[in-house]
């Protein structure tokens, strides 16, 4: 077996610290099915973390990074400028919400992304402090591990962390006694005015939907609430739509579902069709705060990384995936709550488009049971339908299948999926 060979080899060389979800080696992989050096297939229901939203290898992406590696591969943006970068900036400018004028910044990963949003809105406002929410995920640099929520695997032993970060309740529909979202929003925001003051927050940061942290969606007039009160208070409401852009959700970005227009968004993993991209874009004088030379890096907004990035949207946008998101969320949704109908361990199934999940509790109560996520998971792995797990207290399974997976290979995922439910 190939994948043992590897295994060995990875094992003798890789940090132990870095580890995978299955233990089979890629050989090649698109369509939404991915398959080892062996042989063996699986369904994909994890695209990477909702990067190869447009399939690994898609057409134009290939195309474009096999034209520009020929032209040339780096010159450093800071050194010496190139259009494509300017092209990436333009589209992100004319894509995210807000018709105001905006400006984006480039760089190598999300976390990079939200270290620099936080950057800019410190400066731009003079204020230090930074309001984030339970169950946060932002990150694994120092700031944005102090932005995260949870302590295993992120956090553990690796402080000191990041001052100036102030947590609050998150809006938690199965977990806050179906609080509303003004109720949610109101006591998240008590705590901010009575803790830290509204004149000294420089940033609220929220994923409009929670990623790692359990596919948590907001009761409806939580995000509308919190970015009424940044408005009122001066503060600067950043959108982190790193897991949930880009056609991701059924719309381009999550913060138009609830017509939320952020100042700044954070993005990454589903902008470049897998090649490293992060970016910033927000509003013009926001941004514009900053000094020359005050935003930057080696390698951000790399010009590879940036033709598969053009190359991605015009992707989606030929293929019109946010239809395809609202398709395939249609499909999961619907095979889901049947799922969940039959099955008293399966407490809800949340989510929007192309980004669902079900939180698995011992029946009859709001215990969370990540053995049992954990081993339908990985029966799944074995049955050849590969998906992911997440949450605070690791009892969600998530789903996260390419945008440009058929039917079909939906259907073989979701039918192996109830197999996997039957065999625990
Ligand atoms: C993945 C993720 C990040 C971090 O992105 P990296 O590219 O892994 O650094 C930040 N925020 C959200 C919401 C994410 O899903």
């Amino acid at each position: 077996m190939a994948s043992l060979d590897l295994h060995k080899r990875r094992t003798a060389a890789v940090a132990r610290g870095v580890s995978s979800v299955i233990s089979s080696y890629v050989d090649h992989a698109g369509g939404g099915t991915l398959t080892d050096v062996d042989g063996n297939e699986w369904v994909d229901f994890a695209s990477g973390i909702a990067v190869t939203s447009v399939g690994n290898s898609a057409p134009r992406v290939v195309a474009a990074v096999r034209e520009q590696v020929e032209r040339f591969t780096h010159t450093c943006f800071m050194v010496a400028p190139y259009e494509l970068y300017v092209s990436v900036c333009e589209s992100l400018n004319a894509l995210t919400p807000g018709d105001f004028e905006k400006r984006s910044m480039l760089v190598n990963s999300g976390a990079e992304a939200v270290e620099n949003a936080v950057k800019i809105a410190r400066h731009a406002t003079g204020r230090t402090a930074v309001v984030v929410f339970d169950h946060a995920y932002h990150g694994r640099t120092n700031l944005t591990m102090a932005l995260t929520a949870k302590n295993m695997p992120y956090k553990h032993r690796f402080g000191p962390f990041a001052g100036e970060v102030y947590r609050v309740p998150m809006s938690y529909p199965l977990r806050d006694g179906g609080l509303s979202g003004a109720d949610a929003a109101a006591r998240a925001l008590d705590l901010v005015n009575a803790q830290i003051g509204a004149t000294n927050v420089a940033a609220v940061l929220i994923e409009p939907i929670q990623g790692e942290g359990g596919f948590v969606v907001p009761a409806p007039g939580f995000l509308p609430a919190l970015s009424a009160w940044a408005r009122e208070a001066g503060a600067v409401f950043i959108a982190d739509e790193i897991q949930t852009g880009f056609c991701r959700t059924g719309d381009w970005f999550a913060s138009t579902h609830e017509r939320v227009v952020p100042d700044l968004i954070t993005l990454a993993k589903g902008i470049a069709g897998g090649l490293p991209l992060g970016a910033v874009t927000g509003r013009a004088d926001i941004m514009d705060a900053v000094h020359p030379g005050g935003l930057g890096g080696t390698y951000g907004g790399n010009p590879l990384a940036c033709a598969a990035a053009l190359a991605s949207i015009e992707t989606m946008r030929e293929l019109d995936l946010v239809t395809s998101a609202r398709r395939i969320g249609l499909m999961l949704g619907g095979r889901l709550g049947d799922l969940a109908a039959a099955d008293p361990r399966i407490a809800e199934v949340r989510g929007r488009g192309a980004m669902q999940a079900i939180e698995i509790v011992q029946p009859g109560t709001l215990t969370p049971d990540p053995a049992t996520a954990s081993a339908v998971s990985t029966e799944c792995h074995r049955r050849g339908l590969l998906t992911l797990t997440c949450g605070t207290y690791g009892n969600v399974l998530r789903f996260l299948p390419p945008l440009v997976i058929d039917d079909r290979t939906l259907e073989r995922g979701l039918n192996i999926l109830s197999d996997a439910f039957q065999a625990v």
